[in-house]
């Protein structure tokens, strides 16, 4: 068992197992750190002391305002860097323990960015219960369209509108299909968040090349939470035929740590078994997803945070490996700093859906919340909270929040 010097509390996501990174600013520009307990190590001031002898190359990646540079330096490198200060916060000797003041920024003090520039993102729809249970509201005699076991169905998102944590969301107006057959203009009345995870890209794939299935993990450098906000009354007069537009590219949030690769490896499990069998391109000889425990919850502009979902990442029907496999099968590149997510992630039970279309049974059934209060969709000043992580014995290795706070409509 690892024994750092730092204080780090049990129940902290960031323990010395996880070390994630993320992009922070104080009284200084924003810059490259790694969260450790409740706090942000500051990479470009480890390096300044020579922390990292053997990678000169570091320090212009830790100054960026962005991680893609360090991202691009490859998952040996992001390995060598957690290492090293995995190490220092387990010697009592380390240069960062004797300039720990210099080096450790308490988290209340500083604020995130986006971690990434995002250059493409695209949405999957990967978790069958999800599939299924939206499918079963609008079409109950055939909920999954027959494409959907043979192929990870997903469109191609807005990367411009991809938010960190802590941005607040304007509620958006748009056309709303009416009775009479003449479209309304309004804000919307079925605002809802979608529970997902996003796999960050970590290198860059050839054009004209597919990425097999078996290497498609080598090109993921971590994990996000990821909360794609939907209006569903937009959605429902603007898909067909072409997938979701207005409806989903007004904001999409992101956690501000990047929770690295290797960080998730203890927590892999078997994936669900398919049936039909995918098309040889899509057959993944591991097939694994994680075991990670996912939560949103409500908190009212005025009121407590309240639970409205609980659910976990290890059932989702088609994989990353998948994922990357047929959105590359094309030909179509894959570029450092894209994000692919998964799709609103849903157990079985009602208790256990990623987004309110499915909690309320598109809005005909009010999800009660406590205090008094319910929901059928979001309402103005709701702050939406996600959270997630893994836990195997002590080891705890999780996301942080995803948070993002519903303001009133311009019109
Ligand atoms: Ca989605």
């Amino acid at each position: 068992m690892l024994k750092p010097w730092l204080p780090i509390p049990v129940d902290s996501d960031f323990s010395i197992h996880n070390l994630p990174f993320g992009i922070f600013s104080d009284e200084r520009p924003a810059r490259a750190g790694l969260a450790v307990g409740n706090w942000v190590l500051d990479l470009a001031a480890a390096y300044a002391l020579n922390m990292f002898p053997h990678h000169p190359e570091a320090g212009s990646a830790f100054r960026k305002p962005v991680l893609n540079e360090l991202i691009g330096l490859g998952r040996g490198f992001s390995e060598y860097v957690r290492k090293i200060i995995r190490d220092a916060l387990c010697d009592r000797d380390s240069v960062l323990r004797q300039f720990s003041d210099h080096l450790l920024v308490p988290q209340d003090k500083v604020q995130m960015h986006m971690p990434i520039k995002v250059g493409n993102y695209t949405d999957f729809y990967s978790s069958e219960e999800h599939a299924f249970s939206v499918g079963q509201l609008f079409r109950p005699e055939n909920p999954l369209f027959p494409n959907w076991k043979h192929l990870p169905v997903a469109y191609h998102g807005r990367a411009s509108s991809v938010v960190v944590s802590g941005t607040p969301v304007t509620r958006p107006c748009g056309q709303i299909g009416q009775k009479s057959g003449i479209p309304a203009f309004k804000p919307t009345h079925a605002l809802d968040y979608e529970l997902e995870l996003a796999f960050v890209i970590g290198k860059d794939s050839t054009l004209g090349q597919p990425v097999p299935v078996a290497e498609a993990e080598d090109y993921i450098f971590g994990l996000l939470l990821f909360n794609d906000w939907s209006a569903r009354d937009i959605q429902r007069w603007e898909y067909q035929p072409l997938g979701p537009f207005t409806s989903k590219n007004f904001a999409s949030g992101v956690s501000p740590w990047v929770v690295t690769w290797e960080a998730l490896q203890r927590f892999r499990v078997p994936a669900p078994d398919q049936q039909p069998a995918p098309l040889p391109y899509l057959a993944d000889g591991a097939h694994q997803n994680f075991d990670l425990s996912l939560s949103v919850s409500i908190r009212p502009g005025s009121g407590e945070e309240f639970v409205v979902g609980q659910t976990n990442a290890r059932n989702i029907y088609w994989t990353a490996a998948q994922q990357i496999a047929h959105h590359t099968v094309t030909g179509c590149n894959l570029q450092t700093g894209d994000l692919l997510a998964t799709g609103t992630i849903s157990g079985s039970d009602i208790s256990q859906k990623g987004c309110l279309l499915e909690a309320t049974r598109n809005g005909t059934e009010p999800l009660k919340m406590g205090g008094g209060e319910e929901r059928r969709f979001l309402e103005d000043h709701d702050e939406v909270i996600m959270r997630g992580f893994g836990q195997r014995g002590r080891i705890r290795v999780g996301f942080g929040e995803l948070r993002g706070k519903v303001l009133p409509a311009l019109h």
